[in-house]
């Protein structure tokens, strides 16, 4: 599984549709200061699920939607589309036969949030469940590391340290199974 391709539109700085391809399995994202770096970040994040504004150094969710500059207005909605080359099956349940998955999400200032797998109409919770043990998404998303997260894992109680050792093995998956079948 790897992501090949970021395609933005109206998120945060990315105002005009934007498609960043990542050809190998190591890219590197330069520039000045300000200049959006993060934000691609923030979009990887955005769309695999992350519902925390301030965890997408925002203050409301909407956001993440352009919210205009000096010299254009803000637009209404923000969409974000990864690309996963998913030949090895990797990602999972009904979509492991696809060698190539589209996660998009989008959010319009009115509130209305979509998420789609494929094209198709999804919940949340299916992209996360879609991610699950991969350590994408979720809740120890520990595929992006960002400033100071080592310091919170060396110090992080034994209980989160856990979450973090279950989603690289593999087990949270099926705690969350669990979890589910319980609360039925
Ligand atoms: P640094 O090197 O300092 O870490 P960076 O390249 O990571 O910088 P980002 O934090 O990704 O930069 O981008 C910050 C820029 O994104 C700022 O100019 C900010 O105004 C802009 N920005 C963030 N949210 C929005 C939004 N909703 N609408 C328009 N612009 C936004
Ligand atoms: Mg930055």
């Amino acid at each position: 599984m790897r992501l090949t391709a970021i395609k933005l539109a109206g998120f945060k700085s990315f105002v005009e549709p934007t498609t960043l391809r990542l050809t190998s399995n190591l890219a590197g994202i330069v520039g000045p200061n300000g200049c959006g770096k993060s934000n691609v970040i923030d979009a990887v994040r955005w769309v695999t699920g992350e519902s925390s504004a301030k965890q997408l150094r925002g203050e409301a969710l909407e956001d993440v939607i352009f919210n205009g500059s000096r010299s254009r207005k803000p637009v209404g909605r923000a969409s974000v589309e990864l690309l996963f080359d998913n030949s090895d099956g990797k990602l999972g349940g009904q979509y492991a036969g696809f060698a190539e998955i589209a996660i998009r999400r989008e959010l319009s200032r009115d509130g209305q949030s979509q998420y789609r797998i494929n094209g198709a109409r999804c919940r949340r919770r299916d992209v996360v469940d879609l991610f699950l043990g991969t350590g994408l998404g979720g809740r120890s998303n520990y595929a992006v590391i960002e400033q100071g997260s080592v310091n919170r894992l060396i110090e992080a109680r034994p209980e989160d340290m856990r979450q973090v050792l279950e989603e690289a093995a593999g087990i949270s998956r099926y705690k969350e199974r669990r979890r589910e079948t319980e609360n039925r």
